[in-house]
């Protein structure tokens, strides 16, 4: 499989496209696009039917295969997906939930740092490795996190080879759990950096690294964020598999996704240009709704960020976002990379006509406020008994909204654990999740991390004094 860029040329320009290991390890193109498949491929009703009842590491395989086609053969990706997969804290990886006879919940939160990001961080990690032993190569991560991101990219690369990662994380202001579940993490190749300041003086840092020659002559950087494909493929994988338990390919469901970078939910669009039946995707937002005023109004601007209880949906631009608009705009590099460039200098932009029809074909938005979010939660629990997270409790309130028929299944993707935001979990429902067995000793643990003072040199000078690897 070839991939292309969205702000690029064609499949045709061959110096852009790469095959599969080329943009896992690059992250962003060149051109500042991302990268995607230049063509969908496509299951048939027969194939689909013949993935019914299959375990996740082995669905994982098939819906993957055609995506890394030519970088690893069938047995590699196999194995892969056994060790990665195998070792969740659910035999099912993601179990399906039945709240109702309508509403069901796809619970994403059983991998080692208890939210979505996990299933596929993990494997991405693992690829990384591969391809890096490959090449005789290492990488050197460097990453902001202002919580969730960071311990799931921590965990998915501690203890390999190739792979370092330096995590700056704005000191005091991410909870107490996703501290730990960053700093108890004891492995040679993993460096916490507590910075002065806020998520945004850190984002800052790191933009700044990469473009720091001092930086890039001696270290070879990657990324980790949600605009690596590897990560969008493997999150198409759920929907497969929700979708089968609910009788794909011969019933459709609809699925809510609460958003922020727009990842999770394109890989639902993904699902459903490979063959997937799916009703609607419904872009669940808090009140950082610029997604929800783009598919109602076309108009994609950006504000100010409101810090709320669903704080990784808490997001003015969606980097993902561009990877729909490309698809349903027809493709075309040369103008997407225009009204990119345009939107990075106003932050804002109109859709297009056949964007605007593009998106509405397939996606509905929902927006839910602290209120309708908390009494998401509440109903969850006094009617279903469901304890859910914040983030689940915004998808939950746009499903239930939603213009839907009753005999269409909706599936809430549940994207943490409760325990992981037990404050707000504590004040809606009056009951305080419990960590679950597997991280239960996470306050037990000693943590490890540096502080480092507000300016960008002295994060800098810890990186680059610290990375035992060069380019
Ligand atoms: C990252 C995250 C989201 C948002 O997912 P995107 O792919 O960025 O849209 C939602 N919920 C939780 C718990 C998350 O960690």
């Amino acid at each position: 499989m070839q991939y292309i860029s969205t702000r690029g040329s064609a499949p045709q320009d061959k110096n852009m496209a790469l095959d599969f290991e080329g943009a896992t390890l690059a992250g962003l193109a060149s051109d500042g696009g991302l990268y995607l498949p230049a063509q969908w491929p496509r299951f048939s009703e027969d194939d689909i039917r013949a993935m019914r009842g299959l375990p996740y590491p082995e669905l994982a395989a098939r819906i993957m295969a055609p995506f890394v086609a030519g970088s690893l053969t069938d047995d590699e990706l196999g194995q892969l997906c056994q060790e990665v997969y195998g070792d969740f804290g659910h035999a099912a990886v993601t179990p399906l939930v039945q709240l109702n006879e309508q509403h069901w919940l796809l619970e994403l939160f059983h991998g080692p740092t208890l939210a979505f990001k996990d299933v596929a961080l993990q494997m991405l990690g693992r690829l990384f490795e591969t391809f890096l032993e490959r090449r005789g190569e290492h990488l050197t991560i460097v990453g902001a996190t202002s919580g969730d991101t960071g311990s799931a990219a921590i965990r998915a690369v501690a203890g390999l080879e190739r792979v370092e990662i330096f995590m700056l994380h704005p000191r005091g202001k991410v909870s107490d759990v996703q501290r730990r579940q960053m700093t108890t993490v004891r492995a040679p190749n993993v460096h916490n950096l507590a910075i002065e300041g806020s998520f945004d003086d850190a984002q800052a840092h790191v933009k700044a690294m990469f473009a720091d020659a001092s930086v890039t002559k001696t270290l070879n950087l990657g990324a980790v964020n949600s605009i690596n494909w590897a990560r969008l493929m493997a999150q198409v994988v759920y929907y497969f598999y929700a979708g089968l338990q609910l009788g794909a390919p011969d019933r459709a469901a609809a699925y809510s996704v609460p958003t922020g970078n727009f990842g999770d939910i394109f890989a639902g669009y993904v699902a459903s240009k490979m063959g997937l039946p799916i009703e609607q995707l419904i872009v669940a937002t808090n009140v950082n709704d610029i997604l929800h005023r783009a598919l109602k109004d076309g108009d994609y601007s950006t504000g100010t960020t409101t810090p709320t209880i669903t704080p990784s949906m808490d997001i003015q631009v969606s980097s993902n976002f561009e990877r729909l608009l490309f698809d349903v705009g027809g493709r075309d590099g040369h103008a997407m990379a225009e009204q990119m460039r345009a939107f990075e200098k106003s932050r804002a932009m109109q859709l297009t006509n056949s964007q605007r029809e593009g998106a509405s074909a397939l996606f509905t938005s929902g927006r839910a406020d602290q209120e309708e979010t908390t009494r998401a939660l509440q109903w969850a629990y006094r009617n279903c008994g469901q304890v859910i997270d914040p983030h689940t409790g915004v998808g939950l309130h746009a499903a239930q909204n939603a213009d839907i028929g009753a005999d269409v299944p909706i599936v809430t993707l549940a994207t943490a654990h409760p325990a992981k935001f037990p404050d707000a979990v504590e004040r809606a429902t009056g009951v305080r999740p419990a960590l679950p067995a597997r991280v239960g000793d996470l306050f037990g643990r000693e943590e490890a991390m540096v502080e480092i003072g507000g300016d960008y040199e002295a994060a800098r000078d810890f990186v680059l004094s610290n990375a035992s690897a060069s380019a």
